[in-house]
């Protein structure tokens, strides 16, 4: 019912055969659900080898045909969507539902970089002299390392695998330990599309002990990792060391401002259901309301009326609408803000405990009458907490917003157009939805900036992100 683990190197699937490995466990019942093997270092040093050979092949092989066999590998993704939704709705708590658009979304992701990579055009300037062409050419950028985290299995590894591939270049690929089945899965669309071996590869193991093997090897070129900030400033560091190109999408802390203005019941109703998704294990969850005096009681009711409806438990079960959280660290990790809450004299209006005595539960919660300075309005929860405060003015919010260091998504809401392009420009964020959540999709950059990271995942940036440009004066 959940998958075969196994390590993808060279072509060949590799299981735990005198390997170290760890169990992989359900957090909706905190059961084992299988043993996933660690790659050794010698597993580490044949997945370069092969990354290396793997790349001579790709980048020999047109853009024509590289989308081709993406848009195959797609595909097979589409059609095995519910077996791939159950896999990680096992390994990572959320309902099935929500698994189910993400691999259908991480299907459209292949084939949006399918495309753009036959797009990936240089262009000629003109020379000073008549007998010189100028041409500026873009190229595989060469063997990448990536890591991905936890919180979505299939659509985070999706977006590094994709990109590398479109722009021609190998990957070797360490995604999570704890939701590893939906990376094995996207993995396995790929080999059965007819990848060429070495071109992709996927492998495990302790973390810090991959990445500074995979990092060190002076044949990678490029390292993309999403996940926390201080790893992130870990990994940049080690990528630094051999001038190595780095894309970093770390956290957030999403700040989301409710004008006056704005219909408060429509836009609770929006952002609540935003705000849940995934328990709010999301890096561009909202996860600080400023809400204008006005509208915040009735802002305050809809939003809480809605964290009290939701439907806990097993995300396999029909009918629940938000499944545990992930592992045991996130729910140490609430009960610590709850406490710091109300030592703050921040008031629990809903939720606020663990739910259930099996796997990590915990409840929908709204805070309110917290400081800026308390522990849930500075760093980022990860979680399905809420705080909701008020504000007064255009300027004090923006400053309140701008805060912290974080700069990677932020909300806004209102019905004034003038205040929609104000909002928009003054908020330091990669991100901004103006009412509006759809702020990742296929065709657009998602990226950060300040501690949140830099480079883009996505649209004709998160291509760029995998060639290096080269000028060829032609005499
Ligand atoms: P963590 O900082 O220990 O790990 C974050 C991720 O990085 C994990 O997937 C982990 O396996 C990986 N990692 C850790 N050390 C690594 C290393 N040296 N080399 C390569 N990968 C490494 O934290 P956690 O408990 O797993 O998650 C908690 C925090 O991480 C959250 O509060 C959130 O801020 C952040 N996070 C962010 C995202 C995101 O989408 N940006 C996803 C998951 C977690």
């Amino acid at each position: 019912m959940y998958t075969d683990l196994a390590l993808y190197i060279d072509g060949e699937w590799l299981n735990g055969a005198g390997r170290k490995g760890e169990e992989v466990v359900n957090p909706a019942t905190g059961k084992g659900l299988a043993t996933l093997p660690h790659a050794s270092k010698d597993d580490l040093d044949r997945a370069l080898d092969a990354a290396e050979k793997g790349f001579e092949v790709w980048r020999a092989t047109t853009a024509y045909d590289r989308a081709r066999l993406m848009r195959k590998a797609a595909d097979l993704l589409r059609d095995r969507a519910d077996h791939v939704a159950r896999v990680m709705t096992q390994e990572q708590g959320k309902v099935l539902a929500e698994a189910r658009v993400e691999v259908m979304t991480s299907a459209d992701i292949i084939d949006w970089f399918a495309e753009e990579g036959r797009r990936s055009y240089g262009r000629i300037v003109p020379g000073r002299s008549r007998n010189v062409r100028q041409l500026v050419i873009q190229e595989p950028v060469g063997m990448v390392a990536a890591f991905t985290p936890w919180n979505f299995p299939t659509l985070t590894p999706v977006r590094k695998i994709a990109a590398a591939l479109a722009a021609g270049c190998s990957i070797i690929i360490k995604a999570s330990e704890e939701t590893p089945g939906g990376c094995v899965e996207l993995v396995k669309c790929f080999a059965d599309a007819g990848l060429p071996k070495g071109v992709l590869n996927l492998v495990f193991g302790v973390p810090a002990e991959v990445s500074e093997h995979l990092i060190g090897d002076e044949r990678i070129r490029k390292i993309s990792f999403t996940g926390s900030v201080p790893v992130g400033k870990h990994l940049a560091a080690l990528a630094a060391r051999g001038m190595k190109r780095a894309t970093m999408e770390l956290g957030g802390h999403s700040p989301v401002v409710v004008f006056a203005d704005a219909d408060p019941e429509k836009t609770a109703d929006t952002i609540a259901a935003f705000k849940y998704r995934n328990a709010g294990q999301v890096c561009i969850s909202p996860t600080r309301f400023y809400v204008q005096e006005g509208v915040y009681d009735r802002f305050l009711a809809r939003f809480t009326d809605y964290a009290k409806n939701i439907k806990l438990g097993d995300g396999l079960e029909k009918g629940t609408t938000m499944g545990p959280l992930a592992n045991p660290r996130r729910l140490d990790a609430m009960e610590a803000i709850v406490q710091d809450c109300k030592s703050r004299g921040g008031k629990i209006v809903t939720g606020g405990k663990r739910h259930g005595n099996q796997g990590y539960f915990f409840e929908p919660t709204v805070v309110t009458d917290l400081p800026d300075d308390s522990k849930l309005m500075t760093e980022e929860p990860f979680g399905p907490i809420a705080p909701i405060v008020t504000f007064k003015t255009f300027d004090e919010v923006v400053e309140r917003a701008n805060s912290l260091a974080f700069g990677l998504a932020a909300y806004a809401f209102t019905s004034s157009t003038q205040t929609a392009t104000m909002i928009g420009d003054a908020i330091q964020s990669g991100m901004v939805g103006v009412n509006s959540v759809a702020i990742s999709t296929p065709e657009t950059p998602f990226g950060g900036i300040k501690e949140s990271g830099y480079g883009h995942e996505g649209g004709i940036e998160g291509l760029e992100a995998y060639t290096n440009k080269k000028f060829i004066s032609q005499g």
